[in-house]
């Protein structure tokens, strides 16, 4: 047999949905579990339980694997760059994926590149914020440089007050980062794959909607985007990738910016399949698990087209029904196009435990396909 191993560090829900693909290709997926417990534990052939913190828990796993590759970002770079001095293949490379663990980083790497950042500044002390928010203006967005995700380690600071009132942040960590708060019109997310030959392809940008600082729905593409806006994004997403040696799938989030050229801000960049490229997996010619695959084997990549004329992907988030299956035959029978994707993890309120996609044609209009998406989610959710 010469197909290769993939080893995965993390065994959440994205690692998760990369198995059918792995197992379409006939690839074998391993990952490197947090524990027994995980979600993607049941649906890959080989899962040991260890720290992606220890170097030897990544040496042990990386032995085995043809590949490392991640579910999530927070590996130490350090580590990654010993065990490629080791011989070990890891894709993405650590000075990419730093970009993805710290928004300073990343940051200055997109200013340095010439791409549109909204203002920003490091600071260490609430007088730097203070001083941020006299030139730039009030209100100001805070954000921990790194370990924030969906929401967390982001806060709004309407005044100076505000701004000194910030010292259990710095005490936590120092610098922050600190942006001027964006007027944006909406968020659109530009999803590429890059190989490490340097293969790249950009699919559809798509709109996202985000619910308490949590990805709610994403529209596929984004409706009504303008054509040099869409060209520009997924141009800015393919030069970043390429200037900072990404491979496997990126997610550029950027805020849709009218009336302020290019017609974007890059807000952060995730080095992984993301929550915003769920759409692909029944919305494209080439899903972005699939896709990841491909690019880390360094494999030519498939075709990003959207399938149909609108695709609507819509989150489910942990609710009042903790027996989800209980609920599949009402949410299949009231929506047939509605593709259930579980993430088999255990209810809680808030919870990302599942999504579904539908996957409407050129002539349906986006609020109908939308509401699919909407029916079919609420009914697992709410389990009526
Ligand atoms: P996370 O890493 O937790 O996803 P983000 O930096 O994406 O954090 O911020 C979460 C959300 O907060 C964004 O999706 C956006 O809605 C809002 N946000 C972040 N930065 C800004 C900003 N500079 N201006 C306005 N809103 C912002």
């Amino acid at each position: 047999m010469t197909f290769p191993i993939i080893g995965v560090v993390g065994g959440g829900q994205l690692a998760r949905m990369m198995a059918p693909a792995a197992a379409a290709l006939g690839f074998e997926l391993q990952v490197l579990a947090e524990s027994a417990e995980v979600c993607a534990v049941p649906v890959v052939a080989k899962a040991p339980v260890g720290d992606y913190r220890d170097l030897e828990a990544l040496r042990e796993f990386a032995r085995g694997v043809d590949v490392l590759t991640f579910d999530h970002e927070h590996v130490p770079t350090g580590h990654l760059r010993t065990l490629i001095a080791e011989g070990v293949n890891v894709q993405p490379r650590p000075d990419a994926l730093v970009n993805a663990q710290d928004k300073l980083v990343m940051r200055a790497a997109i200013a340095e590149l010439g791409l549109p950042n909204p203002e920003w500044a490091a600071v260490d002390s609430p007088a730097g914020i203070v001083g941020f928010g006299d030139r730039h203006g009030w209100p100001v967005v805070l954000k921990m440089p790194r370990g924030g995700y969906d929401g967390k380690g982001v806060r709004v600071l309407h005044s100076a007050a505000q701004a000194q009132d910030t010292g259990d942040w710095f005490a936590a960590m120092s610098p922050l980062l600190v942006e001027e708060m964006v007027d944006f019109s909406r968020e659109l997310s530009a999803l590429i794959a890059r190989t490490p030959s340097g293969e790249a392809r950009a699919w559809p940008v798509a709109e996202s909607i985000q619910v308490a600082g949590v990805c709610d729905e994403v529209i596929a593409p984004a409706p009504g985007i303008l054509p040099q806006v869409a060209a520009a994004a997924q141009a800015a997403a393919l030069q970043i990738a390429d200037a900072l040696g990404v491979t496997g799938v990126m997610a550029a989030e950027l805020f849709e910016t009218p009336g302020r050229a290019p017609g974007f801000l890059v807000n952060e960049l995730a080095m992984r399949p993301h929550n915003t490229g769920h759409w692909t997996m029944d919305g494209a010619v080439t899903g972005q698990f699939e896709q990841h695959l491909r690019a880390v084997l360094d494999l030519p990549l498939g075709d990003t087209a959207a399938l149909g004329g609108i695709v609507v992907m819509k989150n489910i988030l942990g609710g009042a029904n903790a027996d989800l299956f209980a609920a599949y035959p009402a949410a299949l029978a009231a929506e047939p196009t509605a593709k259930v994707h579980s993430y088999g993890k255990s209810v809680r309120p808030g919870r990302k435990i599942a999504h579904v996609n539908v996957i409407g044609s050129a002539h349906d209009d986006v609020a109908a396909v939308r509401a699919r998406a909407t029916t079919a989610a609420t009914i697992i959710r709410d389990g009526k």
